[in-house]
Protein backbone atom coordinates (compact mmCIF):
# COMPACT_ATOMS: atom_id res chain seq x y z
CA UNK A 1 0.00 0.00 0.00
CA UNK A 2 1.52 3.63 -1.31
CA UNK A 3 1.64 6.44 1.44
CA UNK A 4 2.86 9.67 1.38
CA UNK A 5 4.33 10.79 4.08
CA UNK A 6 5.83 14.45 4.86
CA UNK A 7 8.73 15.24 5.79
CA UNK A 8 9.54 18.58 6.93
CA UNK A 9 12.30 20.50 5.83
CA UNK A 10 13.81 23.93 6.56
CA UNK A 11 11.14 26.59 8.04
CA UNK A 12 7.88 25.64 5.82
CA UNK A 13 9.28 23.20 3.53
CA UNK A 14 7.59 19.48 2.61
CA UNK A 15 9.80 16.77 1.31
CA UNK A 16 6.68 14.52 0.13
CA UNK A 17 7.43 10.77 1.06
CA UNK A 18 6.18 8.52 -1.42
CA UNK A 19 6.75 4.90 0.79
CA UNK A 20 5.64 1.52 1.19
CA UNK A 21 7.37 -1.32 3.79
CA UNK A 22 10.58 -1.55 1.89
CA UNK A 23 11.43 1.51 -0.79
CA UNK A 24 10.50 5.37 -0.44
CA UNK A 25 10.98 7.75 -3.12
CA UNK A 26 11.19 11.76 -2.37
CA UNK A 27 9.84 14.79 -3.80
CA UNK A 28 12.24 18.07 -3.43
CA UNK A 29 14.48 17.43 -1.03
CA UNK A 30 15.63 20.26 -0.34
CA UNK A 31 16.74 19.03 2.75
CA UNK A 32 18.89 15.86 2.96
CA UNK A 33 19.40 15.37 6.70
CA UNK A 34 15.42 14.71 7.90
CA UNK A 35 15.34 12.41 5.05
CA UNK A 36 18.45 9.98 5.77
CA UNK A 37 16.57 10.49 9.29
CA UNK A 38 13.15 9.58 8.31
CA UNK A 39 14.92 6.49 5.54
CA UNK A 40 16.99 5.05 8.69
CA UNK A 41 14.00 5.19 11.25
CA UNK A 42 11.28 3.24 8.77
CA UNK A 43 14.25 0.79 7.46
CA UNK A 44 13.62 2.40 3.99
CA UNK A 45 15.46 1.95 0.91
CA UNK A 46 15.51 5.31 -1.13
CA UNK A 47 14.15 4.22 -4.56
CA UNK A 48 14.19 7.92 -6.53
CA UNK A 49 14.32 11.35 -6.62
CA UNK A 50 11.64 13.74 -8.43
CA UNK A 51 12.64 17.22 -8.65
CA UNK A 52 9.31 19.80 -9.59
CA UNK A 53 12.19 23.08 -10.32
CA UNK A 54 15.75 24.36 -9.48
CA UNK A 55 15.18 26.37 -6.43
CA UNK A 56 17.88 25.52 -3.56
CA UNK A 57 15.10 24.46 -1.08
CA UNK A 58 13.69 21.69 -3.50
CA UNK A 59 17.29 20.23 -4.85
CA UNK A 60 19.60 21.27 -2.24
CA UNK A 61 19.60 18.06 -0.46
CA UNK A 62 19.90 15.65 -3.65
CA UNK A 63 23.87 15.67 -3.48
CA UNK A 64 23.87 14.24 -0.15
CA UNK A 65 21.10 11.34 -0.85
CA UNK A 66 23.57 10.54 -3.44
CA UNK A 67 26.09 9.51 -1.47
CA UNK A 68 23.92 7.09 0.55
CA UNK A 69 21.67 5.76 -2.31
CA UNK A 70 22.65 5.07 -5.74
CA UNK A 71 18.84 6.55 -7.23
CA UNK A 72 17.65 8.05 -10.65
CA UNK A 73 17.05 11.77 -10.01
CA UNK A 74 14.74 13.06 -12.03
CA UNK A 75 13.75 16.73 -12.95
CA UNK A 76 12.96 19.40 -15.06
CA UNK A 77 14.63 19.02 -18.68
CA UNK A 78 14.96 22.57 -19.27
CA UNK A 79 16.62 24.11 -15.77
CA UNK A 80 19.85 24.14 -14.54
CA UNK A 81 20.03 21.01 -11.84
CA UNK A 82 23.36 19.53 -11.61
CA UNK A 83 22.40 16.34 -10.16
CA UNK A 84 19.89 14.96 -12.67
CA UNK A 85 20.62 11.62 -14.29
CA UNK A 86 16.81 11.60 -15.62
CA UNK A 87 15.63 15.25 -17.41
CA UNK A 88 11.74 15.15 -18.64
CA UNK A 89 9.15 17.19 -19.59
CA UNK A 90 5.44 17.19 -20.46
CA UNK A 91 4.79 13.82 -22.09
CA UNK A 92 7.41 11.66 -20.51
CA UNK A 93 6.71 9.10 -17.49
CA UNK A 94 8.61 8.68 -14.56
CA UNK A 95 7.88 4.83 -13.49
CA UNK A 96 8.86 3.80 -9.84
CA UNK A 97 9.10 0.20 -10.03
CA UNK A 98 9.72 -0.47 -6.33
CA UNK A 99 6.63 1.87 -5.13
CA UNK A 100 4.77 0.11 -8.34
CA UNK A 101 3.44 3.82 -9.29
CA UNK A 102 3.86 6.04 -12.33
CA UNK A 103 3.52 9.61 -12.82
CA UNK A 104 2.71 11.59 -15.69
CA UNK A 105 4.79 14.75 -16.24
CA UNK A 106 3.34 18.12 -16.85
CA UNK A 107 4.82 21.31 -17.86
CA UNK A 108 3.85 24.20 -15.85
CA UNK A 109 6.49 27.09 -16.36
CA UNK A 110 5.73 30.82 -14.55
CA UNK A 111 7.25 30.11 -11.35
CA UNK A 112 10.28 29.32 -12.63
CA UNK A 113 11.32 28.65 -16.51
CA UNK A 114 10.33 24.77 -17.00
CA UNK A 115 8.84 24.19 -13.77
CA UNK A 116 7.20 20.88 -14.40
CA UNK A 117 5.21 18.77 -11.97
CA UNK A 118 4.31 14.78 -11.57
CA UNK A 119 0.64 13.57 -11.48
CA UNK A 120 0.02 9.83 -10.68
CA UNK A 121 -2.98 7.83 -8.16
CA UNK A 122 -4.96 10.36 -8.07
CA UNK A 123 -1.88 12.54 -6.74
CA UNK A 124 -0.33 16.11 -7.92
CA UNK A 125 3.34 16.65 -6.71
CA UNK A 126 3.52 20.93 -7.88
CA UNK A 127 5.85 22.88 -6.61
CA UNK A 128 6.08 26.10 -6.43
CA UNK A 129 3.05 26.26 -8.90
CA UNK A 130 -0.15 25.78 -7.09
CA UNK A 131 -0.20 26.28 -3.02
CA UNK A 132 -3.18 25.21 -1.21
CA UNK A 133 -5.17 28.78 -1.30
CA UNK A 134 -2.28 30.05 -2.99
CA UNK A 135 -0.04 29.65 -5.87
CA UNK A 136 3.95 30.96 -6.11
CA UNK A 137 5.63 33.71 -7.41
CA UNK A 138 5.87 34.67 -10.96
CA UNK A 139 9.99 34.64 -11.28
CA UNK A 140 11.45 33.59 -14.39
CA UNK A 141 8.08 33.11 -16.80
CA UNK A 142 5.03 35.33 -17.49
CA UNK A 143 1.67 36.13 -15.71
CA UNK A 144 0.14 34.43 -19.11
CA UNK A 145 2.13 31.23 -18.67
CA UNK A 146 1.08 31.24 -14.95
CA UNK A 147 -2.43 31.40 -15.59
CA UNK A 148 -2.45 28.12 -18.46
CA UNK A 149 -0.13 26.17 -15.91
CA UNK A 150 -2.63 26.90 -13.26
CA UNK A 151 -5.27 25.72 -15.83
CA UNK A 152 -3.48 22.92 -16.75
CA UNK A 153 -3.64 21.62 -13.38
CA UNK A 154 -7.27 22.78 -12.56
CA UNK A 155 -8.26 20.87 -15.35
CA UNK A 156 -7.50 17.96 -13.42
CA UNK A 157 -10.20 15.83 -11.55
CA UNK A 158 -11.51 17.52 -8.26
CA UNK A 159 -10.15 14.88 -5.78
CA UNK A 160 -6.85 14.64 -7.10
CA UNK A 161 -4.83 15.15 -3.83
CA UNK A 162 -2.44 18.40 -4.64
CA UNK A 163 0.71 18.03 -2.35
CA UNK A 164 2.65 21.05 -2.77
CA UNK A 165 5.94 22.51 -1.60
CA UNK A 166 5.14 24.69 1.44
CA UNK A 167 2.97 24.88 4.17
CA UNK A 168 1.66 28.01 3.27
CA UNK A 169 -2.18 27.85 3.76
CA UNK A 170 -3.06 30.08 6.45
CA UNK A 171 -1.43 33.20 5.54
CA UNK A 172 -2.74 32.06 1.89
CA UNK A 173 -6.60 32.02 3.16
CA UNK A 174 -5.54 35.28 5.06
CA UNK A 175 -4.89 37.17 1.35
CA UNK A 176 -8.12 34.84 -0.21
CA UNK A 177 -10.48 36.07 2.37
CA UNK A 178 -9.40 39.99 1.12
CA UNK A 179 -10.04 39.06 -2.17
CA UNK A 180 -13.18 37.01 -1.80
CA UNK A 181 -14.71 37.92 1.50
CA UNK A 182 -18.11 36.72 0.71
CA UNK A 183 -16.81 33.37 0.04
CA UNK A 184 -18.88 30.69 2.01
CA UNK A 185 -16.33 27.48 0.92
CA UNK A 186 -13.36 29.80 2.08
CA UNK A 187 -14.87 30.55 5.45
CA UNK A 188 -15.13 26.99 6.12
CA UNK A 189 -11.71 26.28 4.67
CA UNK A 190 -10.47 28.43 7.10
CA UNK A 191 -11.79 26.92 10.49
CA UNK A 192 -10.98 23.55 9.34
CA UNK A 193 -7.60 24.32 7.97
CA UNK A 194 -6.71 26.60 11.15
CA UNK A 195 -7.70 23.10 12.94
CA UNK A 196 -5.58 21.39 11.84
CA UNK A 197 -2.24 23.84 12.39
CA UNK A 198 -3.30 24.38 15.98
CA UNK A 199 -2.87 20.55 16.24
CA UNK A 200 0.36 20.51 14.34
CA UNK A 201 -0.69 18.79 11.73
CA UNK A 202 0.02 19.48 8.07
CA UNK A 203 -3.16 21.17 5.96
CA UNK A 204 -1.95 18.80 2.99
CA UNK A 205 -2.80 17.23 0.62
CA UNK A 206 -5.75 19.37 0.24
CA UNK A 207 -8.21 18.49 -2.81
CA UNK A 208 -8.58 20.16 -5.95
CA UNK A 209 -12.01 20.46 -6.30
CA UNK A 210 -11.86 22.98 -2.65
CA UNK A 211 -8.53 24.89 -4.22
CA UNK A 212 -11.11 25.28 -7.38
CA UNK A 213 -13.66 26.66 -5.10
CA UNK A 214 -11.59 28.84 -2.70
CA UNK A 215 -8.22 30.04 -4.39
CA UNK A 216 -8.22 33.52 -5.85
CA UNK A 217 -5.86 32.75 -8.04
CA UNK A 218 -7.72 29.34 -9.65
CA UNK A 219 -10.82 31.56 -9.88
CA UNK A 220 -9.30 34.61 -11.99
CA UNK A 221 -13.14 34.57 -14.35
CA UNK A 222 -15.45 34.40 -11.12
CA UNK A 223 -17.17 37.99 -11.11
CA UNK A 224 -16.15 38.51 -6.84
CA UNK A 225 -12.27 38.55 -8.03
CA UNK A 226 -12.16 40.43 -10.85
CA UNK A 227 -14.25 42.73 -8.86
CA UNK A 228 -11.42 43.08 -6.39
CA UNK A 229 -8.71 42.82 -8.86
CA UNK A 230 -10.54 45.78 -10.69
CA UNK A 231 -10.42 47.74 -7.37
CA UNK A 232 -7.03 47.39 -6.58
CA UNK A 233 -5.64 48.03 -10.24
CA UNK A 234 -8.28 51.21 -10.64
CA UNK A 235 -9.05 49.83 -13.94
CA UNK A 236 -11.56 47.85 -15.37
CA UNK A 237 -9.89 44.41 -16.86
CA UNK A 238 -11.80 41.58 -17.22
CA UNK A 239 -8.73 39.56 -18.93
CA UNK A 240 -8.07 36.82 -16.92
CA UNK A 241 -4.26 36.97 -17.38
CA UNK A 242 -4.56 40.61 -16.29
CA UNK A 243 -6.83 39.57 -13.60
CA UNK A 244 -4.03 36.83 -12.50
CA UNK A 245 -1.35 39.53 -12.75
CA UNK A 246 -2.99 42.33 -10.58
CA UNK A 247 -3.88 39.73 -7.67
CA UNK A 248 -0.52 38.23 -7.66
CA UNK A 249 1.21 41.77 -7.28
CA UNK A 250 -1.62 42.48 -4.49
CA UNK A 251 -0.40 39.75 -2.78
CA UNK A 252 3.15 40.20 -3.15
CA UNK A 253 2.89 43.08 -1.12
CA UNK A 254 0.17 42.04 1.17
ZN1 LIG B 1 10.54 27.75 -5.70
FE1 LIG C 1 10.12 26.67 -2.58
Amino acid sequence: MLQVVPVAAFKDNYVWTLRNASHAAVVDPGEAQPVLDYLKREGLQLAAILATHHHPDHVGGIAELLRSFDVPVYGPKNEPIATLTRPVAEGDSVSIPELGVEFSVLDIPGHTRAHIAYYGAGSLFCGDTLFACGCGRVFEGTAEQMVKSLDKLAALPDDTKVYCGHEYTLANIGFAKAVEPGNTALAKREEHDRKLRAEGKPTLPSRLGDEKATNPFLRCREPAVIESANKYLGARAADPVRVFAAIREWKNKF
